[in-house]
């Protein structure tokens, strides 16, 4: 909570100094006024926007919320406003979405700042909130306010009960943009199937039929059916980049209106050249993403991943049992994305398809920016039920976060909450971007780097380097501050 009577040198959120609304300057992240500019089209003084080597670098203004407008129209968030108005309710929302992490763990809602009771009132209806709904809740106060330091209070906690999850609603707009998908599909089982019916009459397989169990007892091939159990696996690759394609379409084109299905076609048929704007905003935080529980992007996750499951499951193979729909993508999420042109989601053409069930990571960076447990929370709201052949979700946990006291238990509340909210196969990759940046300049350094990819692990010096920088651009996550956040410009 915003607002402290103390100003330590040491503070770690001095963002939570002042209770007022501020804006914040992350120069690093600002594309270049050359570039962009559209925070001095709408700056009440634009002389106000302090420009150093081409880059915004300070707000020289008496009032920060005269430019509150300039931060909501910068597309890289090089310009964010600190602090944001909510009421208890709308706090006990977000408090609440994240219930069986509560469960699992024994932890519940910490009230810090910043000075948390400087707002006293507020603080008290919160806590109230919380324990009314079986959330214990605690206070984490400065010296100023608790004789005897910083300090935390436990308000204590009851059962807690699980409540249902949205279901999305399908409308035309996204079955169309769906249906060349449809037909893809049924014709990729179709020639499938026949490719495995070519196989049975010109290529049987009788040794493999002697070791596979029933094979022999019903006198069958196993090409053509002769095991117990038959299916065929049929995966998935790039549903992130569907899902943040389809969001970028949905609120760009449709909701918010900044640009035209025109204008969208145009960027991507340019890979993105000559559209700076356009491609810092769909890559940028102002167009919902999957993988920050946010129903907006996760919901057309949840649809695309649905609607891909029915269109495989519709079809018999060729032994007499069904295609399973799954979704890993060991690393073809490469090679297919060379094949593919530049998408919605601001990805240009050539650059890898998001990997499983994982959030998008594009050239200006991850599209997930809000840690681990939204990533898992996203993951979720798949209707994994439906992918029968597996559907996993890659995620690189940084390696200091393993360290303390808590880690073990952190890890495995992490890993619960997320099967038990539906989750089906969750793979852990523990390695910091600096330990891998600097195997791939320095490789004699690391003869044995062992990196787990997605489904598989190898020695580092054995990947492609189009696999490396895409290993390199992952998320890096923590589990003991859930602040897992990339900074820009390190993406693939
Ligand atoms: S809007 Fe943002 S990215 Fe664009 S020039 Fe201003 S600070 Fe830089």
């Amino acid at each position: 909570m915003k607002g402290c009577t103390l100003r330590c040198m040491w503070c770690s959120n001095p963002e939570s100094l002042h209770a007022r609304r501020q804006i914040g300057v992350y120069p690093q992240r600002c594309i270049g006024v050359d570039k962009c500019g559209m925070c001095l089209t709408v700056a009440p003084d634009p002389a106000a926007l302090v420009v150093e080597d081409g880059r915004v670098t300070r707000l020289d203004a008496d009032d920060p919320q005269d430019y509150f407008a300039c931060a909501a129209v910068c597309p890289t968030d090089a310009l964010k406003v600190w602090g944001q108005r909510a009421t208890v309710g709308e706090v006990m929302r977000e408090v609440l979405a994240d219930r069986d992490f509560y469960e699992e763990s024994g932890g519940g809602l910490t009230l810090s700042g910043g000075e948390a009771l400087a707002q006293s009132a507020f603080a008290v209806e919160l806590l109230r909130a919380a324990r009314a709904e079986g959330v214990s809740g605690d206070l984490e106060q400065s010296v100023a306010t608790l004789p005897g330091g910083c300090d935390e209070w436990a308000i204590g906690s009851a059962g807690v009960a699980s409540a249902p999850s949205p279901f999305p609603r399908i409308n035309a707009q996204r079955n169309r943009y769906l249906t060349s998908d449809y037909s893809v599909e049924s014709q990729r089982a179709i020639l499938v199937t026949e490719a495995y019916r070519s196989h049975q009459s010109l290529k049987p397989l009788p040794y493999l039929s002697l070791l596979i169990a029933d094979c022999t007892e019903k006198g069958r091939d196993v090409t053509a059916g002769g095991a117990r159990y038959n299916s065929t696996g049929a995966q998935a690759v790039g549903l992130g980049t569907v899902a943040d394609g389809l969001a970028a379409i949905r609120h760009l084109v449709f909701d918010r209106r900044l640009t035209t299905g025109a204008e969208l076609l145009a960027a991507m048929s340019a890979n993105w050249e000559g559209f700076d704007y356009l491609y810092a905003l769909v890559n940028g935080s102002k167009v919902p993403h999957y993988g920050n529980d946010d129903p907006y992007a996760d919901d057309l996750a949840r649809y695309a991943a649905a609607v891909w499951c029915r269109e495989v499951t519709r079809h018999d193979d060729a032994h007499g049992g069904r295609f399973q729909p799954g979704m890993f993508s060991v690393s073809s999420n490469i090679p297919f994305g060379k094949m593919q042109g530049a998408s919605p989601d601001g990805r240009r053409a050539g650059e890898p398809l998001s990997d499983g069930i994982a959030p998008v990571h594009n050239e200006p960076g991850p599209h997930d920016h809000k840690g681990v447990t939204a990533i898992i929370n996203s993951a979720a709201r798949l209707d994994q039920r439906l992918l029968t052949n597996g559907a996993l979700l890659n995620i690189r946990i940084v390696p200091s976060s393993l360290e303390g006291p808590q880690a073990d238990d952190n890890l495995a509340s992490l890993i619960r909450a997320y099967f038990r909210r539906g989750g089906s196969h969750l793979q852990i990759y523990v390695e910091s971007r600096e330990v891998l940046i600097d195997a791939d300049a320095h490789p004699d350094k690391y003869p044995g780097l062992l990196v787990y990819v997605n489904g598989y692990s190898t020695l580092w010096d054995e990947l492609g380097e189009t696999l490396k920088r895409e290993i390199i651009a992952r998320s890096e996550l923590s589990i003991d501050e859930n602040t897992g956040l990339t900074p820009p410009g390190q993406g693939f």
